[in-house]
């Protein structure tokens, strides 16, 4: 038996070469890899990084969803089933939206897969399928199995799954509602085992909220601080406040740390049910003791809570340019199918698409949905103007200068050519096509 992961790409502009920042290892499909019994056979088509070979000899394809893939992921699982080939779909917008998912594939596997990945197998394999395989939440107790990589090209760090989860509860976030606002760590001596097995010295932590559990977190910190690594990973800016942990994350290896402000406004933070409020100045001191503890910082921002408009699309701008972040992300915001945001534009009445993600002619980088004090293009071009701005050259060095020393030389190294190629990619990046074009050779 031999089975086909996809890693299907978002879309790509037609004629155009995919656009090729971030690519990195899909550690999931190294999981579902190493839970595969030796006898059958597998290979992997990263769509993002090249083509995939539509008659490959195989008797199961198995696709992982994301809700901007899922049009891409439906037209691919087309082609296969065309030539009698049954397709299992999973991954987070299989498990929120399986009745959708299920029309385009054979099986779905909702929630986490490695539960049921050789129940169904082993049910593919006798041809008995079933429409649904009920996978758990929780984390896996296996090590990664990376040699399904071998011969691709991907950024030489090395992922490593920490937990999953978070028990915060944004009125945006799907991660909130897959795991019921729950963390669940995993086990650290699986993860000290991951990292030792590792040929490379700098790893990102996977893990939606790294500090979500603070007992967890300085446990897990002290573990892997003799492994003499670097790493990035997520967490939140409450950490700050807490000295002995911002030490040991440092201590342990901390590099860059992800952090979702999301918004500067607390009208917007108490809409976005975002906990942590701040008052004025104490945001920009928390943001100081990060950087004097070492750790670079990536901001992201989301813009189209009803208190938005340009002005804190600049607010937030100008505070990132004032910290000399790492990097940033300025995002607007997407109605995730089934999470409370989603549910209440509905409900208003200001959704653009009813299903932004299969819908023809909704481009990467457009609103779908109408805000509150501005329109959907003109918040899209705020978006757009301060990426630009922020990956300008001149705002570039200004920021690489300023942090000189925060970081380790080879992360400052890799500060210049991480943030010059994002400025060069924001005008490719805008209106990518959702799922279409997408079956010529990447350049
Ligand atoms: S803190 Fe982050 S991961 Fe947690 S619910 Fe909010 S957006 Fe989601």
């Amino acid at each position: 038996m031999k089975i086909t992961f996809i890693l299907p790409a978002i879309g790509k502009k037609q004629g155009k070469k995919y656009i090729g920042t971030w690519k990195m290892e899909p550690l999931t499909v190294a999981v579902l890899k190493a839970l595969t019994p030796w006898n059958v056979q597998t290979e992997l088509f990263d769509d993002r990084i090249e083509l995939i070979d539509y008659n490959t000899k195989t008797d199961l394809v198995c696709i992982t969803v994301e809700t901007y893939t899922a049009k891409r992921s439906y037209q691919i699982a087309a082609r296969f089933r065309e030539r009698g080939i049954p397709v299992v779909m999973g991954g987070y917008h299989a498990t929120i939206c399986p009745e959708e998912t299920e029309n385009y594939c054979d099986s779905v596997i909702v929630g986490n897969a490695e539960g049921v990945w050789r129940q169904m197998l082993a049910d593919a394999g006798n041809r008995r399928l079933q429409k649904r395989y009920a996978g758990g939440i929780g984390t896996y107790s296996v090590r990664p199995d990376k040699s399904i990589f071998t011969g691709k090209k991907y950024l030489p760090v090395s992922l490593v799954e920490t937990g999953r989860g978070c028990n915060h509860s944004c009125e945006f976030c799907s991660i909130s509602r897959f795991y019921d606002s729950r963390y669940h760590a995993r086990s650290h001596e699986l993860i000290e085992s991951d990292i030792k097995a590792s040929p490379y010295k700098y790893f990102f932590l996977v893990d939606d909220n790294l500090v979500a559990n603070r007992k967890n977190a300085l446990e897990l910190f002290r573990r892997i601080e003799p492994l003499k690594i670097k790493w990035a990973g997520q967490g939140t800016l409450s950490m700050a406040k807490d000295p002995e942990l911002l030490r040991a994350m440092k201590k342990s290896g901390c590099e860059i740390i992800l952090i979702g402000f999301e918004s500067l406004d607390n009208a917007n933070l108490k809409q976005m049910n975002k906990s942590f409020n701040y008052a004025l100045g104490e945001r920009d001191e928390l943001v100081k003791r990060v950087h004097d503890a070492g750790i670079g910082i990536y901001a992201t921002f989301v813009f189209g809570y009803d208190n938005d408009d340009e002005k804190t699309v600049e607010q937030a701008l100008q505070f990132s340019k004032k910290h000399n972040f790492y990097t940033a992300a300025f995002n607007h915001l997407l109605p995730f199918p089934n999470t409370r945001l989603y549910d209440r534009l509905k409900e208003e009445n200001r959704l653009i698409y009813d299903k932004w993600w299969l819908a023809d002619g909704y481009n990467y980088g457009e609103l779908s949905f109408v805000p509150k004090k501005i329109s959907p293009e003109g918040l899209s071009k705020a978006c757009r103007d301060a990426r630009k701005e922020f990956s300008s050259f001149g705002t570039v060095m200004s920021r690489g200068f300023a942090s000189l020393g925060r970081t380790s030389p080879l992360l400052w190294g890799l500060f210049w050519g991480m943030n010059l190629r994002i400025g060069g990619e924001v005008d490719q990046k805008m209106n990518v096509p959702i799922g279409e074009n997408l079956d010529e050779l990447p350049k």
